[in-house]
């Protein structure tokens, strides 16, 4: 059974682990079981702490530091979630896979950086089977489909009746009246499930060793300020933050993989300045931190007429975030470069906030330019760290692409009756939850950091195998390809 414990309560012998993981995220996690599999002694450190089940995202994020932004002010947020099980405790379980077009979007986009993945969907094809089955994911092989909301049945018809084709979306939660399904008892966005009925790291055993010939260790509440490198270039400690004590530690390692997001590994690596690595780790070529990428999104809400008030649309909303989507635009010639992203379902996360109003959301990769970065400011936090500032501006040709989407999902709404369609405000450029790009994926050094499997570039046991690694960002959401790709770096380890 997976040890899990704060730092200070902890007794390891550091020396006995095979690989330490930075980041207990679905990437870290899916790292570690492979490599535990295999036999290996693993610790996944994690600077957050355990979340309840039932809490909410807002306030457990709270504590954790935010990030500078282009115009000065720390008003970004350079956490998917700060926690032990990372983003997958609060995520809404949308598990797509990705197309070959996410793999290969130099044919649409244009950039000043690799933009194409150095594998193929051909690759990912076994584990994106094996994380099916580990997640259960509804409609994929054997699993049942999940049956799609009230609002979802009503903005289906609605697609239908434009011609616009609607779909079932893969969910990684078991339908309601099945083994262990889901209760519908709220709205799940932003949520840690109840039940766990939704997958995450720990309610699907992702983090868990039982039965596996080697050992999981997550020691949480202690931030991985510096990779310290030996004189041959080897990675030989880690040097610790713990706010707890106000003490720095250091663990010793053979081998390090970092999983801590892509704003926060490239940080990681930046800080790890040394003789070996005057720029930081990989930074040779200056690209890391560079072609930070956020998503393209925005959300458009339709307000229904309170003359019908017997409409689905007038009642609260309980079960998960999202049931239905299109993806009629995500290759698709009237789209700007031809290249589009997704539409779906997007209620609001709480049950009684949905009365009398019906959301989509629109999806898309962006084009990842050297531009978008993420730097350390000369200003440190209040435990002497340095300071995360992105540095963020859309391109003219994703602006275009996220307008079409916009459009399209505005005409849904108005389709179904809505008397009043507004546009959220949009707060590109502050973060997000799906973050990727800062440490491109190659066989060049000049144009990536790390090898297809995830090697940073002239170090023997430094590894990244986050979003950090994904080139182009994906048309669609992350989470299955982050685990696919994770578990597929992870086995090519010897
Ligand atoms: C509300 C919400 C809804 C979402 N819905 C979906 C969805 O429906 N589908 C989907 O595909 N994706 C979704 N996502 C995104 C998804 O959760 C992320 O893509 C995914 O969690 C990223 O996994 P990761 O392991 O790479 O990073 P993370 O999940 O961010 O995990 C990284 C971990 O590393 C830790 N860490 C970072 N730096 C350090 C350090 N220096 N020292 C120690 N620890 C550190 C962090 O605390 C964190 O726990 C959602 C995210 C949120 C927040």
């Amino acid at each position: 059974m997976t040890d899990i414990r704060h730092i200070a309560a902890d007794s390891y012998n550091y020396k006995t682990f095979d690989a330490v993981i930075v980041g207990s995220g679905p990437s870290g996690s899916i790292v570690a079981r492979t490599l535990a599999e295999k036999g290996c002694h693993v610790a996944v450190l994690e600077y957050g702490g355990l979340v309840s089940p039932g809490a909410m995202l807002g306030p457990h994020q709270a504590a954790y530091g935010k990030a500078l932004t282009s115009n000065g002010p720390a008003d970004g947020n350079p956490w998917t979630a700060c926690c032990v099980g990372g983003g997958m405790r609060f995520y809404n379980a949308i598990t797509f896979r990705y197309r070959q077009a996410d793999l290969s979007a130099s044919q649409y986009l244009t950039t000043d950086m690799e933009i194409d993945w150095p594998i193929t969907l051909q690759d990912l094809e076994p584990y994106y089977l094996e994380i099916e089955h580990l997640l259960e994911i509804s409609g994929a092989d054997g699993f049942p489909s999940f049956p799609a909301s009230p609002r979802g049945l009503m903005l289906s018809d609605a697609m239908q009746e434009l011609g616009i084709r609607s779909k079932s979306i893969p969910l990684a939660i078991r339908p309601p009246g099945t083994n262990k399904g889901c209760i519908k008892c709220s709205a799940c966005d932003e949520l840690a499930c109840p039940t766990d009925a939704r997958a995450s790291v720990l309610a699907r055993s992702i983090l868990d060793d039982s039965a596996l010939p080697g050992t999981i260790s997550v020691i949480y509440g202690c931030f991985v300020n510096r990779i310290e490198m030996r004189n041959d270039g080897r990675a030989e400690t880690l040097e610790c933050y713990v706010p707890l004590s106000s003490e720095l530690i250091r663990i010793p390692v053979e081998r390090v993989i970092v999983c801590a997001n892509a704003i926060q590994s490239a940080a990681l690596m930046l800080r790890s300045k040394s003789g070996h690595a005057p720029k930081g780790i990989g930074n040779e070529s200056g690209l890391v931190g560079r072609g930070l990428s956020f998503k393209i999104s925005g959300y458009s809400v339709g307000y229904m007429e309170p003359a019908d008030p017997s409409s689905g649309a007038f009642a609260p909303h309980w079960g998960p975030h999202a049931s239905v989507y299109t993806d009629e635009f995500y290759e698709h010639n009237d789209v700007p470069c031809r290249f589009g992203g997704l539409i779906y379902e997007a209620n609001f996360p709480s049950p009684a906030a949905n009365v009398g109003r019906v959301r989509l959301h629109y999806i898309a990769g962006e084009e990842p330019w050297s531009h978008n970065r993420v730097v350390l400011d000369e200003a440190v936090d209040q435990h002497g760290i340095p300071c995360i500032r992105f540095e963020y501006r859309n391109s003219e040709n994703d602006r275009a692409r996220m307008n079409f989407l916009a459009d399209r999902a505005d005409d849904i709404l108005r389709h179904l009756g809505a008397s009043r369609v507004e546009r959220e405000p949009s707060f590109q450029g502050k973060g997000g939850s799906h973050l990727h790009g800062t440490m491109r994926a190659g066989s060049d050094p000049r144009t990536s950091v790390v090898d297809s499997r995830g090697r940073v570039h002239g170090f023997t046991n430094i590894h990244v195998m986050d979003g950090s690694v994904m080139n182009f960002a994906g048309n669609s959401n992350p989470a299955h390809t982050l685990l696919a790709n994770a578990r597929r770096m992870a086995m090519s380890l010897k």
